[in-house]
């Protein structure tokens, strides 16, 4: 049996939610946006959700709003996209990297205070933990630490990569609520999608205000408003050279429809993940994935264990392959990739164990809500079957 990585889920109701809105004659950002950033606020319990075409752009937008440029630095980890670091760079800014806990995929705040302690001249205005996964990071001590090292004149912001992490929760709240901002990303492979997309969350009045009028061109009001305000709809400012960021109401309609999906879309990868788990916890030559407090389970992080196999992860992951199981890997760490090598000479695997561990051991298996249970046991039996052929006697 062939299993796909990953297949959408839609129904007839994304399909009518689009035509409506063509019909409508709208098609660029208005009321339908409008109401998805309210109902992503409700949802996650922020004062405001600002939509965008990607968790890129909302990355780049929120970094600049925090103060990310020329002569400033964020701190991130390098298990992520590489579009995460990347956003500093579109904005001038340098990064600095912390590794990963040890146990799990997880920046860990000891090596951010490491970086912050050695960061004399306030060069750091923000920490993005990313939760892999869908694991939410340590943000007590992560916003601890933000909090520590800001001065009067230099505050740090925490912007949370939410792109694995909706809806995880734990007991202060949903993920994107739990830092200054939160960045969503409904790309074709999340857990919830719109094609591309994103939504950003945030709490702070002064932050929504910048990425909204950043995210169209340095405007001070949108095209929805010039439409429906009494104010004349040619008058506008522009307050900075801004992007052209905005989700158009197409795809706010696909998000909207997913979003009410999104509690049985949890439920249905947690049945997966259970029998997933049931059927590896006790094969010596794989390690299950960490789980924590309220994790959303957009991957299954599989490593293998080298002392107990004769193959790398590499030889196990194509042969897997082979046998028509879709899998992939999160992530290349980002230390692997020739720009960012020639970039910072010290940004090196061995400086990383952690994250370079993980790196060489891990393998995303399938999983997606309308995943079956037989199918979920062809890639059992694919994983057990390669783990007999490869063990060390
Ligand atoms: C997918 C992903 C992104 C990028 O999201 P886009 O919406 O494609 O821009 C960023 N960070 C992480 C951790 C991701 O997995």
């Amino acid at each position: 049996m062939k299993v796909p990585f990953f297949k959408p889920s839609f129904s007839q109701e994304e399909k009518d939610a689009v035509c409506e809105v063509i019909d409508s004659g709208w098609l660029t950002t208005g009321k339908v946006t409008h109401d998805f950033e309210q109902e992503f606020a409700e949802f996650v319990g922020s004062k405001h959700a600002l939509a965008v075409n990607s968790n890129t752009s909302g990355m780049i937008l929120a970094m600049e709003a925090c103060g990310v440029k020329k002569g400033k630095a964020v701190i991130t980890t390098p298990y992520t996209f590489v579009s995460t670091a990347a956003s500093a760079v579109h904005l001038e800014g340098d990064v600095f990297f912390a590794d990963i806990e040890k146990e799990t995929y997880s920046i860990d705040p000891d090596s951010i205070e490491k970086i912050l302690k050695a960061d004399t001249e306030h060069k750091i205005v923000a920490i993005v933990p990313v939760h892999i996964a869908g694991n939410i990071c340590n943000m007590k001590k992560i916003n601890e630490l933000a909090k520590k090292y800001s001065t009067p004149e230099n505050k740090i912001y925490v912007i949370e990569d939410c792109a694995h992490s909706f809806p995880s929760k734990t007991s202060d709240g949903y993920a994107g609520t739990l830092g200054d901002a939160g960045i969503f990303s409904f790309y074709a492979t999340k857990t919830m999608t719109t094609g591309e997309g994103g939504m950003i969350t945030t709490n702070d009045d002064n932050l929504a205000k910048r990425i909204s009028q950043m995210r169209l061109h340095g405007m001070n009001r949108d095209a929805w408003d010039r439409y429906t305000s009494d104010k004349a709809s040619w008058e506008y400012d522009i307050i900075a050279p801004g992007f052209k960021s905005n989700l158009p109401d197409v795809l706010s309609a696909i998000g909207r429809v997913q979003l009410k999906k999104a509690e049985k879309f949890d439920q249905q990868r947690k049945e997966i993940v259970k029998i997933y788990n049931q059927a590896f916890k006790d094969c010596d030559f794989l390690t299950i994935p960490p789980d924590g407090e309220g994790n959303a389970w957009h991957l299954y992080l599989l490593r293998v264990n080298p002392e107990k196999l004769d193959c790398d992860r590499n030889t196990f992951a194509k042969e897997l392959q082979e046998m028509g199981i879709g899998i992939s890997m999160h992530f290349i760490a980002i230390f692997h990739f020739s720009y960012w090598q020639e970039k910072y000479p010290e940004f090196r695997a061995e400086n990383f164990p952690n994250a370079e561990d993980k790196y060489q051991r891990t393998i995303s298996l399938p999983l997606w809500p309308d995943m079956t249970r037989e199918m979920a046991e062809a890639v059992i039996e694919a994983v057990k079957t390669t783990g007999k052929k490869h063990h060390v006697r």
